[in-house]
Formats: C-alpha cells, sequence, structure tokens
C-alpha cells in the first residue's frame, strides 16, 4: 500500500511572538491546575499537528525535533495509524486482557517477537501502558525466575518514575530526593560513555573498565550469586545519547552467563525502529556481536502516541505464575491497533511517501544523512563537543573551551532554535537530542538542520 504523498515540506511558520495570546493564557490555566509536572523553558502549546509539523492554537507552525520525546513515531495524525485507531474503536475500546484474550493483542504479541526471536529461542510479552510499567515486570519477572534479589543498573540512566524504576534511574537526585525508601539491592556502575570515558578509561577501553569494576564489586561488595539481573539502556537515552563501544554488550551477556544473572535490555526510547532497526541493541548484532538479551522493554514509539508498553522475555524466563502480574488497561486493543499500524509503517507493510521502503530505513538514512551534517557543524563550531548516534536517535553535546560540559550553551542554543520553529528536547548534562518522527523527510530534516546552524551562529 502507498499512502497519498504528503503536504509538500515546509517552513516553520511564526505568526505571533511566542507566546501568542491564546498560548499564554492556557499555560497561565494550566499552572494554576495541573501538578508541576512541566519543566519545559519555552512556551509551547500544541494545538494539532500534521505530519513532523505541530501548530499552536495562535497559528504558530513548528518543525518538530523531539517527537513528545521519542514517541511520536509516525508523525501527528498519520492517516494510517487515524483509520486503524478508529476502526478499533467502532469495534471495542476495552475487555480486560487479564481476562478474555483478544485476537488484536495476541497478533501484537506474535508480530512483536518475530523481530527478536531466533531459531530454537521463543519469546513472549506481557503488555502494559507506560515505560515505567514494563521496566517493573522486568523487575517482578527477574527476581521471580531467579529468585535473586540484586539488580545492577548504570549511571545516566532512566528508567522511569515509578518506585522501582527510579531505583534503578542513575541520573538526576531529584527524581530521588524525598521519595524514598527506594528498592533495596540496587546498585549503580558507570556507564562507558566513550565522549567521557569513566574510570579514567579511554574511548575503546571503558566499556571494558566498566566490567572491570563490576567484576571488583563481585569480588568485594555483591555475591553475584545474589543478582538477579543487569538492567541497561543499549543505548543511553535521558543520559544523553550516548552509544556504548563496540564489544560492550557481548561482554556483558558473557558475563550474565558466567554469573547466572538476566541482561535486560530498556529499549523505550532507542526501540522500536528509532536507530534504523527495531531494537537499538541489533545495530550491534549486525556487526555480528552476540548480545541478545533476556528481557526487552519497549514504550514510547510502539503505538505512535497511544498509551501502550512490552515486555519481552524469553519464554524460558517467563515463568512466573499465572495471573501473579497484571494490568487493567495493559495491551489495550485501540493502542495495539495504534501500534499495528505503526509497525506496518516501521516494517513498510505500508510505504510512506518520500520514506524509501520502511520506516526504520527511513531512520538509518535521514539519520546518517543529519549525522553527517551535524559533524560539519562540528568543525565550524568549537563549542560542538560531540556529535554521536545511529538513525533518528542522535545527540549534540555542548562543551566550554575546557572540554567541560556546557550547560548553559546548550540550553541557550535550545532556545535560540526554538525562537526559529524548531521544538527540540535537552537530555544529559549539556546535550540536545534529535529525535524527531521517523517520517522525517531529508527536505524536512534539511529545514531542520538549516534552522539549527542559524541558532549556533547566533550564540557565537
Ligand atoms: N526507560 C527509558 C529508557 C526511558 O527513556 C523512559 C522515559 N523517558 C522510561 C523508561 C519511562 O517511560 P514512561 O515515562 O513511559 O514511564
Amino acid at each position: 500500500t502507498l499512502l497519498q504523498p504528503q503536504t509538500k515540506p515546509r517552513q516553520p511558520v511564526l505568526a505571533t511572538a511566542l507566546p501568542g495570546p491564546k498560548t499564554a493564557e492556557i499555560m497561565q490555566r494550566d499552572a494554576a491546575e495541573l501538578s508541576t509536572s512541566y519543566m519545559r523553558p519555552y512556551p509551547f502549546v500544541p494545538d494539532h499537528g500534521e505530519g513532523v509539523w505541530l501548530t499552536d492554537p495562535d497559528g504558530n507552525t513548528m518543525l518538530d525535533f523531539f517527537a513528545g520525546i521519542a514517541v511520536s513515531t509516525t508523525g501527528y495524525a498519520h492517516p494510517h495509524v487515524v483509520d486503524a485507531v478508529t476502526a478499533q474503536m467502532k469495534k471495542f475500546a476495552h475487555v480486560c486482557l487479564t481476562d478474555y484474550p483478544q485476537e488484536i493483542t495476541t497478533r501484537l504479541a506474535e508480530r512483536l517477537v518475530k523481530h527478536i526471536e531466533k531459531p530454537g529461542e521463543k519469546w513472549r510479552v506481557f503488555f502494559g501502558n507506560s515505560g515505567a510499567e514494563a521496566v517493573e515486570a522486568a523487575i517482578k519477572l527477574a527476581r521471580n525466575h531467579t529468585g535473586r534479589s540484586h539488580i545492577i543498573s548504570t549511571l545516566g540512566s532512566f528508567h522511569g518514575r515509578t518506585y522501582g524504576a527510579i531505583t534503578l534511574t542513575g541520573s538526576k537526585t531529584k527524581y530521588k530526593a524525598g521519595f524514598g525508601p527506594l528498592l533495596p539491592n540496587v546498585t549503580h556502575i558507570p556507564y562507558p560513555n566513550p565522549f567521557r570515558p569513566p574510570l579514567g578509561s579511554t574511548p575503546e577501553a571503558c566499556g571494558d573498565a566498566v566490567l572491570a569494576y563490576l567484576e571488583t564489586l563481585f569480588k568485594t561488595v555483591i555475591p553475584p550469586s545474589e543478582v538477579a539481573a543487569f538492567i541497561i539502556e543499549p543505548m543511553q537515552g535521558e543520559g544523553g545519547y550516548i552509544v556504548p563501544p563496540a564489544g560492550f554488550l557481548t561482554k556483558l551477556r558473557q558475563m550474565a552467563d558466567r554469573y547466572g544473572f538476566l541482561l535486560i535490555y530498556d529499549e523505550v526510547q532507542a526501540g522500536t525502529g528509532r536507530t534504523g532497526k527495531m531494537f537499538s541493541f541489533q545495530q550491534f548484532t549486525a556487526q555480528g556481536e552476540d548480545c541478545q538479551p533476556d528481557i526487552v522493554t519497549l514504550a514510547k514509539g510502539i503505538a505512535s502516541g497511544l498509551p501502550l508498553s512490552a515486555m519481552l522475555a524469553k519464554e524460558s524466563v517467563m515463568t512466573w505464575a499465572a495471573g501473579s502480574h497484571g494490568s487493567t488497561f495493559g495491551g489495550n486493543p485501540v493502542a495495539a491497533a495504534a501500534a499495528h499500524a505503526t509497525l506496518d509503517l516501521l516494517e513498510g507493510v505500508v510505504k510512506h511517501p518520500g520514506c524509501g521502503d520502511s520506516l526504520m530505513h527511513n531512520a538509518a538514512e535521514v539519520g546518517s544523512y543529519i549525522l553527517a551534517e551535524l559533524k560539519k557543524m562540528q568543525a565550524e563550531f568549537a563549542f560542538l563537543g560531540d556529535v554521536r548516534g545511529e538513525g533518528l536517535f542522535i545527540g549534540i553535546e555542548f562543551v566550554k573551551p575546557d572540554g567541560s560540559p556546557d550547560g548553559k550553551l546548550r540550553d541557550a542554543a535550545s532556545m535560540a532554535m526554538f525562537e526559529r520553529g524548531l521544538l527540540n528536547l535537552d537530555c544529559g548534562e549539556s546535550v540536545i537530542r534529535v529525535s524527531p518522527p521517523l517520517i522525517l523527510t531529508r527536505e524536512d530534516a534539511q529545514t531542520g538542520l538549516e534552522i539549527m546552524r542559524a541558532a549556533l551562529h547566533s550564540l557565537s
């Protein structure tokens, strides 16, 4: 199937000063009523969207380079997703999956495991509603299956805001301050960040250094026989869009086998096609690495914005008793319909005009174009310390002349991009992430890059 061509590439429309009057009024009401979760430094209120463009109630149209935090895989109001969701709504919106199987969800599980199963290795799926819920399921399953309690996680990681998930989260203390006590028996070790190698190591050796550190912990403070699992983002998201060195995940896999703990990949942000593969760890297996996990968590981009998450596990690991874990809304059929439509586009069963064979291919191609262009900008602007990533999972790190992170300059750059009509999002200490919808065409990417370049020029 080939969908109708989309609206031609456009430029942002800045109809009013930002924020316009309607936007300002909504922001004021929002501040009076909602909990204080709103964190963005700049004023934007979405009114409607189309493709990679979002329009506010004052008629300002912005190009979207953040996709609702790596969620809006197919952009806004994608006709194939809208049709699928509408059709399911007309059938039924909910009949609890803990009580009755639903073919649309069964078929979604069948479809998801196809992306990870290897010959002789069957996988199963648990559906939830959010990334945190998938992570909670993974913690419970790992403990239940191994009969062990300790979990190893990484510094800089983000796994969600529920109790188990914030305990595993290794980034900002504000996520934990005042909320304790948290889960016992969780230890964080450094993430192998080649740009800022931990433990006094080098870009190439930082993976080995991290694993050697873990070995030391196993010899001194954590009996490995008590370790249920190691959870890691195969490419770290909130921590700064970081790609670990080649070989690291394979050695981690070997260590997991040696000590009998499970390997959990949190693919909530980097998964569902964003890097150009269904799962980001498959970037490494595609290079011949052997780093298959035992459990994977997925959420964000899987249903193009409808709340859905999945915890996938090897059948040999998914051994908890029937009914011991569940969720009223998990695997909701309307969200499942959106996920099928999203997978249709990701896999190329349905083709999106201007995006080649599939959205996964498009992410790889447009992503490598953006990365190459950003590398050129890096040569131009001394304060761009690093640009890195895979597909449409790209981080731009801002540095001071001494190479240390420059969060202030990053914030100024983010604002300068916003003022020119580009929605963008920070991460890590001094990074802007490029995580647009995967339907981004090369033309729209070019528009975004031009805005970025103008914004960076305005800083220097
Ligand atoms: N894991 C990762 C890797 C994430 O990036 C996030 C969200 N940023 C989560 C888990 C939590 O997802 P949610 O907000 O849907 O609970």
